[in-house]
């Protein structure tokens, strides 16, 4: 990577980092994502069990094939078994996992998280359930403040929904047209103001790289 925007990446990443711990999160920084995935992993007991939500970022970690080593008890949403396993059943133990890994869709300069489900499985126990929530993301995630992070999923969700294979107008134009259809991916936004209610429960790893949509 150019030497001049990776110095830029590791200021935003530090910045931001100093803001979350302010709004009392548990943010630490990443050098790199293999970084990150190691400060990750060293976060969470073996033999508890973990949950994640859909994130690019975590796909590129890996961690799916981590999770599944019987280290954990891992609540495999994307298990492929002979039949169809019931997903919003994993999606419900989800709730009660030890620990949550997830990406974030945007973090404002203020240190606010902002955030758009299709289900409400990720968005859900990001705010309550889970007794640890890690969340990791790249500095491309910071934005100035929540209207900006209100555009920035609008316009990154017709990519989020191609990559799940979601039929939405979205995967045909590219740009949202707000639609109103079934297989719609933006049902419910949340926007996690700080981590004081439950002190050190949200850990947020930042990664000095742009990771993920
Ligand atoms: S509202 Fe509909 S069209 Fe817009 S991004 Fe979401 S799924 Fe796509």
């Amino acid at each position: 990577m150019d030497e001049i925007k990776k110095w830029q990446n590791i200021c935003k990443a530090k910045k931001i980092v100093e803001t979350l711990n302010k709004k009392h999160f548990k943010a630490s920084y990443a050098d790199t994502l293999e970084d990150a995935k190691s400060a990750l992993l060293s976060m969470i007991t073996e033999g508890s069990s973990v949950a994640i939500g859909g994130s690019d970022t975590l796909n590129q970690m890996g961690i799916v094939d981590i999770l599944r080593n019987g280290n954990y008890n891992f609540f495999d949403r994307y298990q492929k078994l002979p039949f169809n396993p019931d997903i919003v059943e994993i999606h419900r133990k989800s709730l009660t996992a030890d620990y949550l890994i997830t990406g974030t869709n945007a973090i404002t300069k203020n240190g606010e998280l902002v955030n758009t489900d299709c289900t409400g499985n990720r968005v859900a126990p990001m705010i309550f359930g889970p007794r640890n929530v890690i969340i990791v993301a790249g500095v491309n995630k910071i934005v100035d403040n929540i209207d900006s992070a209100f555009k920035r999923i609008r316009d990154i969700a017709p990519m989020n929904s191609k990559r799940i294979k979601h039929e939405t107008p979205c995967v045909e134009t590219g740009y949202c047209v707000d639609c109103d259809c079934k297989k719609r991916i933006c049902n419910f936004t949340t926007i996690i103001h700080n981590g004081i209610k439950f002190e050190g429960r949200i850990k947020i790893i930042i990664i000095a790289d742009e990771i993920g949509y």
